[in-house]
């Protein structure tokens, strides 16, 4: 199985990393995502993939991390230099950082157009901005490759995210009792577009709600997804694992 969504570079994982990792091949997750979003981040997710060979690096400008213009500089200059599967997180967040709104969709197109040029995958965060988000997506109709990482918006919306031709990637979230949107989602969109994240070391899963967490965790998402379509569990696994190595070439 593939956690198509890990930050496993967290400080929170400092002191044991190994186990966390030894955890995910007890578990069967046998590939993992391991996403920057910047500078920071970015470097440390080079770092830890030349130590363990289970992570795939990214490395991307969050839409809480935009600084001015020359974000988009550093990151292609970035891209250029070091082995990455995807650009991103990128996207807009309005729900902390209102007050940046312009300047991050001038970076998340940026990076849009980055993922186009070097043909990578992107991967979108996007927190009460969701018309913004799909508005600046859709002037790039027929060109995007990528994830509407950590989806929590209405099914609706999804479908007009898929005729984009993206991907719905579903956390933790989804396991809880009352998320009924989530579980929609889950149900309905086509399984060939479906991808299983867990955002580690946030949006932990039942029955871990409330405590940190990681990605062998991802195993409880593929379970209630499995547990909604009436599907068995390798089923889904089997689909989703098939959907991560295309769209990340992994
Ligand atoms: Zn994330």
């Amino acid at each position: 199985m593939i956690d198509t969504h890990s930050h496993l570079l967290d400080e929170v994982f400092k002191d044991d990393l190994d186990d966390c990792i030894k955890r995910c091949k007890d578990n069967n997750v046998n590939k993992i995502v391991l996403v920057g979003f910047e500078r920071i981040t970015n470097n440390k997710a080079q770092e830890l993939s030349k130590k363990y060979d289970i992570f795939y690096p990214t490395a991307g400008i969050h839409p809480e991390e935009v600084k001015d213009i020359s974000d988009l500089d550093y990151l292609e200059d970035f891209i250029k230099n070091n082995k990455v599967y995807a650009i991103g997180e990128c996207g807009l967040d309005y729900h902390w950082t209102k007050e940046t709104k312009e300047l991050q969709k001038i970076i998340f197109e940026g990076q849009i157009k980055m993922s186009i040029k070097y043909n990578l995958p992107l991967i979108i965060h996007s927190r009460d901005a969701i018309e913004d988000t799909y508005n600046i997506l859709e002037k790039y109709k027929g060109q995007l490759r990528g994830v509407m990482h950590c989806y929590s918006g209405s099914l609706e919306m999804a479908q007009r995210f898929l005729s984009l031709g993206l991907y719905i990637g579903l956390d933790g979230p989804v396991t809880f009792k009352n998320a009924k949107e989530p579980k929609r989602v889950a149900e309905n969109i086509p399984l060939d577009r479906l991808l299983l994240e867990t955002d580690c070391p946030w949006m932990t899963p039942s029955p871990y709600r409330g405590k940190r967490n990681e990605s062998s965790y991802v195993v409880y998402v593929c379970e209630e997804i499995a547990k909604l379509r009436n599907m068995t569990y390798r089923e889904i696994e089997e689909a989703t694992d098939r959907n991560a190595s295309s769209l990340f070439n992994i």
